[in-house]
């Protein structure tokens, strides 16, 4: 990796202000519903405290839109982080100013502070400089663990690298950056992409530049029937962006100047309406009736795709095949996650709904890498530079 990491400092007594991804779900009586991502950082925190540095955690939490919500306080998150470190981790009253200085100059080496949700600012999102500087002053170090949000340059991911002395990245980043990097720089052939969700219109730059890197690109989801479309076929009552025809041809046109496989679902499971009591039918591509939409991948489009995905030594998957969340259109988007599973091949999965399509499938353990950030693994599989990942300091 060409930036530092964490691994290379030296933390002892160094105050060190680690950007975490807690932006975790929360329940009606403010309790961690879901500490995936509190999880996900642990390796980095333990690492800091463990090397003797004083640790001021910061991140967001929902949308407080730059005022105080007490409701989006990070205090049960803190709360929760206690409990797995099996230490106290108080909660500063803000993200900056005279009063968190303070704490944070009481803290102890290998001591643990969570500052407050720093989206109660409206600085943060709009990077601004006082701000920014405002956090560099209670730091020696900046470390940057939140992946999820490296595709965007606010005040506590990027404006704050510009005050202090070094930015590194932690262990939860660099492993995002190492998986991703090396499907896009350097993948083991084939390297095979799989895209669902709902629309092209969200995909399209994943779409042109994936296209130009892989051997297979199989694309279900709703997007599916823009393409379908573009070539001339009719798909009922299915999801359809007429406006992204033009760009939907121009994208099968590439794949087929360069040899790309590119497969589409030749058989769909079909329905009047996307209800879990609908009737459903099995349709080919080439018959699908007015009035009937196309939910998922059929059978045919199930074996045809696990078959390009067993060949498959990479492997990057985001969006669901059909409309998952329902009982009967789900059985494409398990099939896809079960021949990844299966596969051997490096896999990647990323996107909330893929991510949560592996687990239900019961298969999470069998991926490689589970991406934390759905929007800034896309803009990273798309060439895209991410700002929180360029604001840290280049390895000598
Ligand atoms: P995205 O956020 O773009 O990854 O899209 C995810 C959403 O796409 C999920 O909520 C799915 O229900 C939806 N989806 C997947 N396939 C279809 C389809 N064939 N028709 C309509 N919606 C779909």
């Amino acid at each position: 990796m060409a930036k530092v990491s964490i691994a290379d400092l030296d933390l002892k007594g160094k105050r060190v202000l680690l950007r975490v991804d807690f932006n975790v779900p929360l329940s009606e009586r403010q309790e961690v519903t879901d500490d995936t991502r509190i999880r996900a950082a642990l390796p980095t925190i333990r690492h800091a405290l463990g090397q003797g540095a004083k640790l001021l955690l910061i991140s967001h939490l929902g949308r407080p839109k730059g005022k105080v919500v007490p409701a989006l306080s990070l205090a049960p998150v803190a709360a929760r982080l206690s409990q797995l470190l099996g230490q106290p981790v108080a909660v500063a009253p803000d993200c900056m100013g005279d009063a968190v200085k303070a704490a944070a100059a009481a803290l102890r080496p290998g001591q643990a502070l969570m500052l407050e949700n720093c989206r109660f600012h409206a600085g943060d999102e709009k990077n601004d400089e006082a701000m920014s500087r405002a956090l560099a002053e209670l730091c020696d170090v900046f470390v940057n663990d939140a992946f999820g949000t490296a595709h965007r340059a606010h005040a506590s991911t990027v404006g704050v690298t510009k005050f202090v002395p070094l930015s590194a990245a932690g262990f939860l980043m660099a492993k995002e950056l190492e998986y991703l990097g090396r499907a896009v720089a350097d993948p083991a052939r084939p390297f095979v992409a799989v895209l669902g969700g709902a629309k092209v219109s969200d995909k399209i730059g994943v779409l042109k530049h994936l296209v130009t890197k892989v051997d297979a690109l199989l694309v279900g989801g709703g997007m599916a029937y823009t393409f379908l479309k573009a070539q001339g076929m009719d798909v009922g009552a299915s999801l359809l962006e007429a406006d992204k025809l033009d760009v939907a041809r121009e994208i099968l046109d590439r794949a087929r100047a360069t040899g790309v496989t590119f497969l589409l679902p030749m058989d769909h499971v079909i329905a009047e309406k996307a209800e879990a009591t609908a009737p459903t039918r099995t349709a080919d591509s080439t018959a699908i009736p007015a009035g009937w939409m196309g939910l998922d991948i059929g059978p045919k489009a199930r074996e045809a795709f696990a078959t390009v995905i067993r060949g498959a030594r990479t492997l990057v998957w985001n969006g669901p095949m059909g409309v998952f969340e329902l009982p009967p259109f789900r059985e494409g988007t398990f099939a896809v996650a079960r021949a990844i599973a299966i596969s051997g091949a490096t896999s990647i999965v990323g996107g909330g709904d893929s991510v949560a399509a592996v687990t239900q499938a019961g298969v999470a353990d069998k991926m490689s890498h589970i991406s934390t950030g759905g929007g800034a693994s896309l803009e990273f599989l798309e060439g895209i530079d991410l700002p929180g990942v360029a604001a840290l300091t280049d390895k000598k």
